[in-house]
């Protein structure tokens, strides 16, 4: 479904380092852009770099980044012809794309029917068990009520994971590991995923110790579908990321191309549009790899797969949304190195990453050799406290794996925040951690391994 239309002004639905990041992808293009901004993000930095600001709502997300009718209207407005949601708020709302494409707006990620085929977890694990992709054991789809949840447990075997097919950001999943706690476990999920999603239904998937969390980059115009190898997101706290990491340490040859080739299928299988990730884990003791869920949008981590592949993965994006053929073919894709994220948030390791809200007194960002900062943070600007607590992303470079883990080190130790905690200590800390540097990571590594050795 390509346009025929070109994009000329760009509406950023989104804020934070993720906003600065499509404004410096539209400004390469030549786009124009519009920064929606709640009244708590009146004085950020997306406001002071786009061509146009707008202010869409109060503080409170669901009353500005997450009204739908507000924006396109914001965007009709303004003159957008497109808008790009970024990660999280409107960005995997099927309901939003549509009213996008009746408005005449490009919206800058897949189809509403791609999204509403991958968006819900259940459905998505059905696409690709039908794709032919590897899906974890787990229920045919939500279950009703407990005693479907008992039944399904039963035939998988304990420990299981209820998991919240609405979920995101680490949230709504719980890991039950005998039957007796299954019916309390699954109405406190089911609660907890209403609260946080609007939608209470859950399935059951068997729960895999050891693993690690692999995810492939996805590109593709309708035509064409590329990936851009995978991400090691293994090194995370409560099942949200901390560290990725591309290519990723525990994968040769033969077994990224398997995934990757699996990747495509399935993207082909929904007739998939736009930059996408599916995520998978994988068994460290057997190396299969089975479909955990897919992002239909950008990834918090996409500079990992930008610096080690030298694609651009936000203009490809755009000009995909604007109806352009994509600009390169598999053959063109080569993982060239090594590349390493570390997420910096506004929390206090020492105080169970509490989050940190404040004002930035002072700031000194790394730079240099092979690293790269994403960042919306500038001297005295406060980070507000009604959004995640991401302050910035530092991403590094090198020939090979050692290299980017020296010059992480090297950037963290330069890098300055003064006036807000931040988890910059706990990132140097688990970089100089042997086990890490050899790169025997699971998804379990932060709370197992590292924290309780100390
Ligand atoms: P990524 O999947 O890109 O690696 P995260 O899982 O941390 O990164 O999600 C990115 C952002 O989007 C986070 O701020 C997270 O809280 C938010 N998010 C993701 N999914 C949802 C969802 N279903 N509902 C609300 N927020 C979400
Ligand atoms: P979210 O939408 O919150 O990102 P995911 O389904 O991607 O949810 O899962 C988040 C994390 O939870 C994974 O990266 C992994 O660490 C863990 N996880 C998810 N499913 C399983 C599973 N079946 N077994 C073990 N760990 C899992
Ligand atoms: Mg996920």
């Amino acid at each position: 479904m390509a346009r025929a239309k070109p994009i000329r002004r760009v509406l950023v639905a989104n804020r934070g380092e993720i906003a600065v990041r499509i404004i410096r992808a539209c400004r390469e293009l030549g786009l124009e852009t519009v920064q929606a901004y709640s009244d708590a993000d009146r004085d950020s930095l997306a406001v002071r770099l786009a061509d146009r600001a707008v202010c869409v709502g109060p503080a409170h997300s669901r009353r500005s980044y997450l009204n739908a009718e507000f924006i396109v209207s914001a965007a009709l407005t303004q003159g957008a012809d497109a808008i790009h949601p970024g990660y999280g708020f409107l960005s995997e709302n099927a309901t939003f794309a549509e009213l996008c494409e009746r408005s005449g707006i490009a919206f800058v990620g897949p189809s509403a029917e791609a999204i509403r085929k991958m968006g819900d977890k259940a459905m998505a694990r059905r696409m690709a068990a039908e794709a032919g992709v590897p899906v974890t054991p787990g229920s045919p789809g939500i279950v009703a009520d407990a005693e479907e949840a008992r039944a399904a447990a039963a035939r998988i075997g304990y420990p299981v994971l209820l998991k919240a097919v609405a979920g995101g950001g680490g949230r709504g999943m719980r890991v039950v590991r005998e039957p007796a706690k299954l019916a309390a476990e699954l109405a406190a999920a089911s609660r907890e995923a209403s609260a946080a999603f609007g939608d209470g239904s859950l399935y059951v998937e068997k729960y895999l110790e050891r693993v690690r969390h692999i995810e492939i980059q996805v590109l593709s115009d309708g035509e064409t579908v590329l990936h851009l190898g995978e991400r090691d997101c293994s090194i995370q706290r409560r099942n949200q990321k901390l560290v990725e990491e591309s290519p990723s340490p525990g994968l040769d040859e033969a077994a990224r191309a398997r995934i990757g080739e699996a990747a495509v299928r399935l993207c082909r299988h929904v007739g998939y549009r736009s930059a996408g990730t599916i995520e998978c884990i994988v068994d460290a003791a057997s190396g299969e790899f089975y479909f955990m869920e897919m992002n239909t949008r950008v990834q918090v981590e996409h500079p990992v797969t930008e610096l080690v592949t030298g694609v651009d993965i936000v203009k490809e994006q755009l000009r995909i949304a604007g109806g352009e053929p994509l600009s390169l073919a598999q053959s063109d894709v080569r993982l060239r190195g090594h590349a390493l994220e570390c997420r910096i948030n506004a929390e206090d390791p020492e105080a169970g990453f509490a989050p940190a809200p404040g004002e930035v007194r002072r700031l000194h960002l790394p730079g240099g050799p092979g690293i790269r900062v994403d960042s919306h943070l500038f001297e005295g600007y406060r980070i507000p406290p009604y959004y995640d607590s991401l302050m910035a992303k530092v991403i590094a470079w090198g020939r090979h794996r050692e290299e980017s883990i020296a010059r992480m080190r090297r950037a963290l130790a330069e890098m300055r925040v003064e006036g807000v905690s931040t988890t910059i200590s706990f990132h140097a800390r688990l970089l100089g951690d042997e086990r890490f540097c050899r790169g025997e990571v699971h998804t379990r590594f932060v709370e197992d391994v590292f924290m309780g050795a100390g």
